[in-house]
């Protein structure tokens, strides 16, 4: 890890001018549509207490691959500076996972600054062909859940055929497609589950009406974490609202600059459920729950949809969160289990919910809670991060699939399911065992009674 004493303070400080450029941008890197705000960046005081828990900073130790070493180049890009390849690539190897919101004492928002910086890039950044290719095919694909579970049928011949592990063994695939091995070593086990019904009752006395994300990777890689989120909110009093046809929440989109195609997923999952007369919209992927959670911003220049935006993502909950809101009625049955919880970077980071995940497994009788080390370090996956970024994404996915073997527990459990695939992936590539399950999993397998076997398979 980089020594952090050694460097803190060592970025030039931006000119207090920035604070006047802020939002009305200027020339060099950014145009006028919502350039990143110089307010934001003069907020940043240089201290560097960011550096250690940025996981690129510390895979590289480079200033310019810290956030305030990025917060430095917008500055510099605000300042007229033009956006170069070099500056690119420092804004690219952000994961975006704002563990460095989440250090900054001075309450830098980050955040919106890299998004900001990113739809810039996106718009006024010529990327190589190869980058255009690998980047259309993934938008083409992962945003789109029918396109995706399109992919179920060959994905599951090609692991029951034993095709999987052949080609895994030859390492033929990494010397000739990184990428395709990226991804292939990234794919979860399938599981035939059928789909919930479009509307589910509340068991018991309803306590709230709630619309349900199916999500793209969610719905066609993880049915079963859809199928017991439905059952926990039921057994929790809950009527819930899946419509069809919901599509992408835009997660992805927005995380990647693709800020006009995720402004056309916002309003179209707006348009479908807002009529629907749900108290609460409940979200079980990080990733998604956290950019839903922005859309009154997301769409605040669209004059027919910023108020609905805004009124709908004032719905929104992370299953955990809402679960600790409405507090439990439906028993908890033993299980006698050791899990490690794992952060997801935008429940924990983005969305502050670390407690609420917590206290959900900790409420289980005979359940045992472990920490992992490292917690705040991102495991590497951040959306399409490791697909664009294979090597460093291995080293980060390594180094956490380590601190998660270090905790002895029999489930990682956690709550996105690009975390438990990267994760699973690291695990294997070490021939270390543990399973994985996310939180909705381990409550329904508590409130079922199912047994701690129904998780750890054994
Ligand atoms: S979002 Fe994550 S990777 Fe990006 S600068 Fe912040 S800590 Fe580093
Ligand atoms: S972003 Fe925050 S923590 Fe990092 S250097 Fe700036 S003020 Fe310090």
């Amino acid at each position: 890890m980089a020594d952090v004493d050694a460097t803190r303070g060592t970025a030039p400080a931006p000119p207090d001018a920035l604070r006047a450029a802020g939002s009305a941008g200027g020339p060099g890197a950014f145009d006028d549509h919502h350039p990143p705000s110089g307010e934001l960046v003069s907020d940043c005081v240089h201290c560097g207490f960011c550096l250690t828990t940025c996981p690129t900073y510390v895979l590289w130790g480079e200033e310019m691959d810290s956030p305030r070493g990025r917060i430095h180049l917008i500055a510099q890009g605000l300042e007229g500076e033009p956006l170069t390849e070099s500056m690119v690539t420092h804004f690219d190897r952000c994961l975006g996972c704002m563990s460095c919101v989440t250090a900054c004492p001075s309450g830098v928002r980050y955040d919106r600054l890299i998004e900001d910086t990113r739809a810039q890039v996106e718009r006024r950044h010529p990327r190589t062909a190869r980058e255009r290719a690998l980047r259309a095919a993934i938008f083409a694909v992962f945003p789109y859940p029918r396109r995706l579970r399109l992919v179920r049928g060959p994905l599951w011949a090609y692991q029951k055929s034993g095709l999987q592990k052949l080609i895994s063994r030859s390492g033929l695939l990494e010397r000739l497609a990184p990428t395709l091995a990226t991804l292939d070593s990234l794919a979860p086990r399938l599981r035939g589950v059928p789909r919930p019904p479009r509307r589910v009752a509340a068991r018991g006395t309803r306590r709230a009406v709630v619309g349900m994300l199916t999500g793209c990777v969610q719905s066609a890689f993880f049915p079963e974490v859809n199928s017991a989120t439905v059952r926990i909110l039921a057994a929790e009093g809950c009527d819930v609202l899946i419509p069809a046809g919901q599509g992408c929440c835009g997660a992805l989109s927005v995380h990647n600059g693709r800020r006009a195609e995720a402004e056309r997923f916002a309003r179209r999952l707006i348009d479908t459920f807002e009529r629907t007369g749900m108290d609460y919209f409940v979200v079980n992927a990080a990733g998604c729950g956290s950019s839903l959670k922005e859309y009154g911003e997301l769409l605040a220049d669209d004059p027919a949809y910023a108020a609905r935006a805004a009124a709908f993502a004032a719905k929104v909950r992370d299953l955990a969160e809402l679960l600790d809101e409405l507090g439990p009625v439906a028993e908890r049955h033993p299980l006698p289990i050791t899990v490690a919880y794992h952060d997801a970077c935008h429940l924990g980071h983005a969305q502050g919910i670390r407690t609420q995940p917590r206290a959900l497994l900790r409420g289980i009788p005979g359940l045992e809670l472990r920490e992992i080390a490292e917690a705040e370090i991102c495991c590497g996956s951040a959306g399409v991060w490791n697909v664009l970024n294979p090597e460093p994404a291995a080293e980060l996915g390594d180094r956490k699939a380590a601190a998660v073997l270090d905790t002895g527990a029999a489930v990682l459990v956690t709550a996105n399911p690009g975390c438990l695939m990267q994760v699973a992936a690291a695990v294997r590539r070490r021939g270390g065992e543990i399973a994985l399950a996310h939180t909705a999993q381990v409550l329904d397998a508590s409130i079922r009674n199912l047994g701690a076997a129904t998780l750890t398979g054994r």
